[in-house]
């Protein structure tokens, strides 16, 4: 095209107005255009909705003659443009492999007589010889790719078609490339400048920026304190809607469960559920019947509600790009709205477990496939190839191998098909997924820890150019200057224990769930502020008048006996008393070195680490509860897990602890007859674990 000039993009404004009926060029759109009509190469990342197709629309209609070759992966998003543009009087038409050759015909011969400017292909129409033949007959002004991500292997929509693209422009007599994607990430940003042979590109990132978003991320020590916590903060929606998003199905009943039980209304949402429930859920919150939904990430496509005041995530996502189209889903009317990650450390392995899962260690690979070579063509369980009980991963490196064309499988039977294949195994590939799995976990941890603009942290990871250092609007950017919460002092850690004691006996009273009483922020506070009268106890956040008169004095009963000097006050009540030798919450070690564990028991520590329930951990790791409270006995019997409330309350360890004459626990047996129903076979043995450490206490 002719070299760009001021006059250029006037035009573009023209036609932006009187074509497109829009006042002026969003973000991006003006730079864009100016580079294609300026004869450049260019890539455009803009989220959905963002106005990518006037960027090659524009300058098609720009030109005097020639087409516009636009490339789209679906027929169905290609009908929709060119009726769009056909409604606006612009000649458009689509060419795909269900028109008969004679219409194919008549499209290109009207694109040469510049009565369509523009022509709708997918990729597989370029590896057609007569298609090719007619349009190369045609001048093509630009060349212009939609979903320019399905060109890159990291990507979730690769198509080998989009591969040979980088070709066909020079089959094309060598206009100029637009590419256009939402996909804001670095290394398929990368990918498509090379794999599509981009000329020194404008690449233009705009558009991502959601200034009505409140960003901030909730740490929290455990599972416990992270139902608490979001429980409150949905607790506080006043108008408008919320999502809560859970990392697996098992999360969202348990979840949704406990908050239902707590009287919350509340419905879940995920894949496991039939499709008339899911239907239902998502017609009562589009109408507002149900304004609470805890889901996986399957609720989401058609979610379209504008006044989602809240999307909560539960759990660490596995990459910035998934957060933020998911947190995306608040504020679409542009009022404020809160995004918030709750985040404890822990919660990495969850997903360090699913990446062990979908992409197996590459020796893994080899392993198997050397076995199945063994076999000599015969089938084999897929049993049969583990080493010992299921690993993660097994299931992905069969497939990895049936991929590869190098082993069959059918139900659990799997098979060599290549004898000597070994070396077409694609080595590089599974690690580099599996690295790049990892690379993406990372930044989505960094985040989660992040002390400085958490804005700024995701405009800059999708490739926003002018990006503010601090936003104003998020977490980091709005806390007080002493900012990290303190770490509470041994002496408030053991008080804070007993005003949990308390509460909880006050709760079993009461017959209502704990933090109705006081939230754990208001028992921390007590537990340093140590109030000493009615009126200290008033000025503790959290505590109201009403609350006072109920429960004030039995919390009083606790702070104040510390700052009576005793070293160690011996708590009077049997409640308080017993929690002094209840299970002590343990400090997060990510570091915590395991050097001889098995790569099973690895997997029931990373899952057990993230607080899954032994239910969970067997669910994830298809095993039964009996192998993972196994597992669990010995890693606590090691001191590689210290805190064993998740599965066990502190109830029942004392109870199973009474029945065993507060002495070491021998034989599981006896005690389950004694206490039936009242504990399972994996909490016995779990407690046993715990109760018999040497050293402890
Ligand atoms: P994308 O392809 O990025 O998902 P579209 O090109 O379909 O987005 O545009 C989304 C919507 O934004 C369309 O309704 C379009 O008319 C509108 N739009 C595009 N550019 C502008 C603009 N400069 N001003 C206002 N609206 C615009
Ligand atoms: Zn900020």
């Amino acid at each position: 095209m002719t070299a760009i000039d001021g006059g250029d993009l006037e035009a573009a404004r023209q036609v932006l107005a009187e074509t497109f009926g829009h006042g002026a060029f969003r973000p991006g759109q003006a730079e864009v255009i100016g580079a294609i009509l300026a004869g450049r190469d260019a890539l455009a990342v803009m989220p959905t909705g963002g106005g990518k197709s006037v960027c090659f629309q524009i300058p098609a209609m720009l030109c005097e003659d020639g087409v516009t070759v636009v490339v789209s992966p679906l027929v169905a998003l290609m009908k929709d443009q060119v009726d769009a543009l056909e409604r606006s009087g612009v000649g458009a038409a689509t060419v795909n492999s269900s028109m008969e050759r004679e219409e194919q015909r008549e499209a290109v011969r009207a694109a040469a007589e510049g009565r369509v400017r523009m022509l709708y292909v997918a990729p597989e129409r370029f590896a057609d010889g007569t298609f090719m033949a007619l349009l190369r007959a045609t001048r093509v002004r630009l060349l212009a790719i939609d979903e320019a991500h399905c060109v890159s292997q990291w990507g979730h929509d690769f198509r080998p078609s989009y591969r040979e693209l980088g070709d066909v422009r020079s089959q094309l007599g060598d206009p100029p490339v637009a590419a256009l994607t939402a996909t804001a990430d670095p290394l398929v940003r990368e990918d498509i400048v090379q794999r599509l042979q981009l000329r020194d590109p404008e690449v233009h990132v705009a558009g991502f920026d959601r200034p009505n978003l409140r960003f901030d991320v909730t740490p929290v020590r455990n599972q416990g304190e992270k139902t608490e916590r979001i429980g409150e903060k949905l607790r506080s929606l006043d108008e408008g809607s919320a999502i809560v998003y859970c990392g697996t199905r098992k999360r969202v009943d348990d979840l949704t469960r406990t908050f239902q039980q707590e009287g919350m209304l509340c419905a879940r949402y995920h894949a496991g559920m039939d499709a008339e429930a899911r239907r239902r859920i998502q017609d009562g919150f589009a109408r507002d019947k149900v304004r609470i939904v805890i889901a996986t990430n399957a609720f989401g496509m058609g979610i379209d509600k504008p006044d989602v005041r809240m999307v909560i995530h539960h759990d660490l996502p596995e990459s910035i790009e998934a957060y933020y189209q998911e947190a995306g889903r608040a504020g679409r009317d542009g009022d404020p709205a809160e995004c918030t990650l709750y985040f404890a450390k822990r919660d990495r392995g969850l997903r360090d477990f699913f990446i062990e899962m979908e992409h197996p260690p590459p020796q893994m690979v080899v392993d198997i496939y050397r076995r199945l070579e063994a076999a000599q063509g015969e089938r084999v369980h897929v049993r049969d190839l583990r080493d010992g009980e299921h690993e993660p991963g097994l299931n992905a490196a069969v497939q990895a191998l049936v991929d590869s064309g190098l082993a069959g499988k059918r139900g659990y039977q799997a098979w060599a098909l290549k004898p000597g294949g070994e070396q077409e195994i694609d080595l590089a590939g599974l690690e580099a997924h599996r690295r790049y799995a990892t690379q993406k976990l990372d930044l989505m941890q960094a985040y989660a820890e992040s002390v400085t603009c958490l804005r700024a942290r995701l405009l800059k990871y999708f490739g926003e150019q002018e990006v503010a250092a601090a936003c104003g609007n998020c977490g980091p950017c709005m806390a007080p200057v002493s900012a990290p919460r303190e770490e509470l002092s041994e002496q408030a850690r053991s008080v804070f224990e007993r005003l949990r004691a308390v509460r909880r006996m006050l709760a079993q009273e009461a017959d209502v769930p704990p933090y109705v009483i006081f939230g754990d922020a208001t028992l921390r506070e007590m537990a340093v502020s140590l109030p000493q009268t009615r009126q200290d106890m008033l000025a503790v956040s959290g505590v109201g008048r009403v609350k006072f008169e109920r429960y004030g004095e039995a919390f009083l009963g606790e702070t104040r006996v510390v700052n009576d000097g005793e070293a160690d006050p011996a708590p009077r009540d049997p409640a308080a008393r017993r929690a002094e030798r209840q299970p002590r919450r343990r400090r997060d070690e990510p570091g915590q070195e395991t050097p001889e564990l098995s790569r099973t028991m690895q997997a029931t520590l990373e899952l057990a680490r993230a607080g899954l329930s032994i239910e969970e951990i067997a669910g994830e790791r298809r095993t039964t509860t009996g192998t993972v409270a196994t597992h669990l006995a010995r890693l606590v019997r090691d001191g590689l897990i210290e805190d064993i409330g998740t599965w066990v309350d502190n109830e029942t360890v004392l109870l199973i602890q009474r029945a065993a004459g507060d002495g070491p626990i021998a034989k599981i047996g006896p005690l389950k007859a004694e206490l039936g129903d009242r504990v399972t076979y994996e909490q016995l043995q779990i407690v046993r674990a715990w109760s018999n450490r040497g050293g402890r206490d």
